[in-house]
Order: C-alpha cells, then structure tokens, then sequence
C-alpha cells in the first residue's frame, strides 16, 4: 500500500505535468484537504500508509486542479489580511494585491474626525475588502453591493466568519442602483472589474478560463466604471468622505484625472511592486 509520502510525490509528479506552478505546496494542500488534517499535521504523516478510501476524494480534487481550476475554488478558501474567505466558482478570488486598499481605507478611516464610519463597498464579491475593514474597525457598519446574487450568498456566509454580519447589509444591484432614499457614506470602495479586453489573453488560465469575467473586464481599455462610480459617489458622500478605488497597473492617472474633473482632490498609494495600485479621492471643502 502507497504510504502518504508516496502519494505526495504522485500528486506532485501530476501537477509539474499539468504545468502549475507551486507543485510542492499545492501537493501539501491537497492531500492535507483530502485527509482533513492540517499541513504541519501531514509532516508527520509522510509514512504513514494512504487511505484507500480516500484516493476517490483526492482523484476528484486533482481533476480539478490539473485542469487549471484555482486551487483556491478547489479548497473553497482563501487567505485575505490574515483571514480566511470562503469563495467558489463565480466569485472573485482575493488578491493580495488587494490588501493594498484595505491598508489605505484603515489609514483613512484612523485619520477621520467620526468614529463611527459607514463604509459602502461597491462590488462587494467575496467581502475581502468590506469585511476585513469591519473586521479592524470595531464600530464601523457597512454596506455591500453586488450584481451577482451567488456573490451575496458567499460574502454573507463570510460576514459570519468573521462575525461581522450585524454591522453588514448585503443588497443586490448594479453600483448605487440598489441605495434607497438619501443614504450617505463616509467612505466608499470599490475594486471594480478593470482588466482591458486587449489583456485578456495575456492573463493566466485560471484566471482567464475559470474567475468570472464580469468581476474582472471592463470597456474603454477597463475604464469603464471608474466615472460613474465617482460621480455617483459625489451624492452619496457625508462631509470628510473619501473614495478609495483599486485601479490597474497602468491606469491611475486616467481614474486621478478623471477624479480631479470631478472636483475631488486625490492621493494615491503604491503596491508592493510600486505599482500605483489605489486611487483615494477626497470631496473638496
Ligand atoms: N487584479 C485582478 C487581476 O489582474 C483584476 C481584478 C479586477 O479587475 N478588479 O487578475
């Protein structure tokens, strides 16, 4: 009978074949999910011999992977600022990249004069983003809106992970569409869909072939939405607001100007590979 180290070295052997990346670590993960142990739990584990049962179950799980599926859709989860996200096939995986908004909302949220902030997020997706703030921000409340009602079902789940799901309202719309009456924020964030159509081909396959595009393209070389979610913004900003956009790698000078015309003053805050990754844009006076 195979022992657990052997099957590593298969699942690896399988992996390296099918060109993914990580082979080693994803290895690790899949076998420790299959056994429903932990990884440091699995180190021990090397000799031990490998559950007949369980070969269907891992089977299944490789299928999936080889095909290039985002590990991420395999295990059902995602790390995200130090926490874990629930996400399936239809809604966004978060990027680390993304922690680089978070970081700019928490240093604008410190920064303002009310303690109790109401946060909007535009495109909610997973929660990544609206979750982990009121996750660090104790008396914040907030607001999550999303087209895609299997977005909601998942970021709802997350609320609950995290224990957030009093201070959150998920609703169902297309930007500020599903906002009622005079409903105001004092802070606003969005990472809408912003990969240009001519960088399709240029994205990995599985972000490609298997993340849902209407989270990821957008018209007008991906600027798209970055005007109507500032000027519908405008309406929706309590005085001292602020709109902080996650934008492409080369696109915070459009949404900057575009933000400035629109008469909000703007910083921006840089990725770690300097990329300039977030757009912040203040109402004036
Ligand atoms: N950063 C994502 C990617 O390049 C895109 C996310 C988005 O469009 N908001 O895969």
């Amino acid at each position: 009978m195979a022992s657990c180290g052997d099957t590593l070295l298969y699942i690896r052997k399988r992996l390296i074949a099918a060109g993914c990346d990580a082979p080693e670590m994803e290895a690790d993960i899949l076998l420790a999910l299959t056994l429903g142990v932990s990884r440091s739990r699995l180190l021990a584990m090397r000799s031990t011999s490998m559950p007949n049962d369980q070969l269907a179950k891992l089977e299944a799980l490789l299928a999936r992977r080889v095909t290039h599926e985002p590990l991420a859709y395999v295990t059902g989860s995602m790390e995200f600022y130090g926490r874990s996200f629930d996400v399936e096939p239809g809604v966004l995986i978060p990027r680390v990249d993304t922690e680089v908004i978070v970081d700019a909302t928490l240093e604008v949220a410190r920064a303002h004069p009310n303690p109790v902030l109401r946060i909007l997020d535009l495109g909610v997706g997973s929660g990544c983003i609206l979750l982990t703030l009121l996750a660090e921000l104790p008396k914040a409340t907030g607001v999550g809106v999303d087209l895609s009602p299997l977005c909601l079902k998942v970021c709802s789940r997350n609320a609950e992970k995290l224990v957030v799901q009093s201070r959150v309202a998920l609703r169902e719309g297309n930007w500020f569409e599903p906002l009622t009456g005079d409903e105001a924020f004092d802070l606003i964030v969005s990472n809408p869909p912003y990969v240009a159509e001519k960088d399709r081909e240029s994205l990995q396959p599985e972000v490609r072939d298997h993340e849902p595009p209407t989270a990821l393209f957008a018209n007008d070389d991906g600027l798209e939405h970055y005007r109507p979610i500032l000027s519908g913004a405008k309406a929706r900003l309590q005085a001292n607001g602020a709109v902080i956009l996650e934008v492409g790698f080369d696109q915070s000078k459009a949404v900057s100007d575009t933000a400035r015309h629109l008469g909000f003053e703007v910083e921006t805050r840089r990725d770690t590979a300097g990329i300039e990754r977030v757009v912040i844009a203040r109402m004036r006076g």
